[in-house]
């Protein structure tokens, strides 16, 4: 199967906007074993969106659209794409509650534009959209599917995901399901990940491997196609097990979790409380912690001491370790993190103290950093990193690398 994208939307070719949700149907395509050979922007223009689809059919058996299905009069996918394949648009019942249910909801008051949203092309099959008003729709002609989605991502990803995946298996293969699972790892580099696992992604066809780096993570996204869903998560099972015994002490989560999300589940499970004394983070892990909702139940508050005289005056970091060590030190994260975790109560203190950059600091370069973590009743240790980034990436490793070792 040859998959082309066309994604429909002036304001791409303007240049307002990135095409992401090419590049996010690409990354999910891979994933179920299917060739992108295409990427077409056209703008919300009748007669080139024709030609485009015109082109399309040529050489793709498989064209997924995004954009355009909106209430407004540029809005003109669905419509073109009608006429093209010779299909009548008609009113989908369910759609439409749907779309009235959301105005409801949301107190807002529909137009008769809206009802034009839950228009869908005869015949094909709907794809519910939880996150907005229009729905999405797979349909087929002369050997042909076509995919309409949303163009607003935080509609059509989800939407793509939820249902669109599996509706284009059913497509090409009524019988199969696709289930897939991303496994999350840190600590570990892209690279050497995949090393670990190289002979594992060359041998597997079904389930499939694919490797995706962001953020200082990697993740691995497995999927597997097979006619009994349970029968695919076993699969999955086995290929998780085959990936954790090499690599497994850098996994940390499940599909769209976070390490801080992890972080506070595990807290929260086990009954601890957490300090903070953030010098080179400025902040930042607590600013990260509590934008995770149930932060409150774990992180009781901590002190950004980003001058030597704070560490000293409001943490009680000895002089001496200061004129001795430095505060980019060892010695110096151990006072910290205690200290925090005995000025504020807490079963952990956790503490932060580096060079962040773009200027060495007593004579340490830059993404020296100490880590400090003082847990009530164990010997508080240390962790030492040289990371060598920008000031920015520096900074927010430090905070990942921070909740990884608490979760350890
Ligand atoms: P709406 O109901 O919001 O009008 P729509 O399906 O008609 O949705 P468009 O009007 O084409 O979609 O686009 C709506 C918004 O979605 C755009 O302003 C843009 O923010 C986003 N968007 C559209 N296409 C893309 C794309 N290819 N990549 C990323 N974002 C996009
Ligand atoms: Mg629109």
């Amino acid at each position: 199967m040859n998959a082309e994208i066309i994604a429909v939307g002036s304001e791409l070719l303007l240049g307002q906007i990135v095409n992401t949700n090419a590049r996010f149907l690409s990354q999910q395509l891979a994933v179920l074993g299917i060739n992108v050979y295409y990427h077409t922007v056209v703008g919300d223009n009748p007669d080139r969106l024709k030609s485009a689809i015109e082109i399309a059919e040529q050489r793709s058996n498989l064209i997924i659209f995004t954009g355009g299905l909106g209430p407004t009069k540029d809005d003109l996918t669905k419509e073109t794409i009608a006429r093209h394949i010779g299909k009548n648009l008609v009113m989908d019942q369910t759609a439409l509650e749907s779309i009235e249910h959301y105005f409801k909801k949301t107190n807002r008051i529909m137009t008769e534009n809206n009802r034009k949203q839950a228009l869908v092309l005869e015949g094909s099959k709907i794809l519910p959209n939880d996150h907005g008003m229009a729905p999405g729709m797979v349909v087929e002609g002369d050997g042909i599917i076509y995919m309409l989605l949303p163009g607003p991502p935080k509609e059509m990803e989800p939407m793509f995901s939820q249902y669109g995946a599996n509706a284009i298996s059913l497509q090409y293969d009524a019988k199969e399901k696709i289930v897939s699972r991303v496994l999350r790892f840190f600590g570990i580099g892209e690279a050497a990940l995949e090393t670990e696992i190289i002979d594992l992604i060359d041998n597997q066809s079904n389930p499939t491997i694919a490797p995706l780096a962001g953020d200082s993570e990697v993740t691995l996204r497995l999927t597997a196609k097979h006619i009994d869903p349970d029968s695919a998560n076993t699969m999955l099972d086995e290929v998780e097990k085959a990936i954790n015994k090499r690599v497994g002490k850098f996994f940390y989560g499940y599909d769209n979790t976070s390490l801080m999300k992890e972080l506070t589940k595990c807290l929260k499970n086990k009954n601890l409380t957490l300090a903070a004394a953030e010098s080179l983070t400025g902040g930042l892990f607590q600013e990260e912690l509590t934008g995770i909702p149930g932060a409150s139940s774990v992180l009781k508050g901590g002190v950004v001491c980003y001058s030597p005289e704070v560490k000293q005056q409001v943490l009680g970091v000895k002089q001496e370790t200061i004129e001795k060590y430095g505060v980019v030190s060892e010695q110096c994260a151990i006072e910290l993190a205690e200290n925090a975790a005995g000025l504020i109560s807490t079963d952990i203190g956790i503490s932060f103290t580096g060079v962040a950059g773009p200027d060495e600091l007593e004579g340490k370069p830059v993404g020296t950093v100490y880590i400090g973590i003082a847990i009530k009743g164990r010997p508080t240790i240390v962790e030492k990193l040289n990371l060598g980034g920008t000031r920015a990436a520096n900074r927010i490793r430090s905070v990942k690398f921070g909740c990884y070792f608490l979760l350890r």
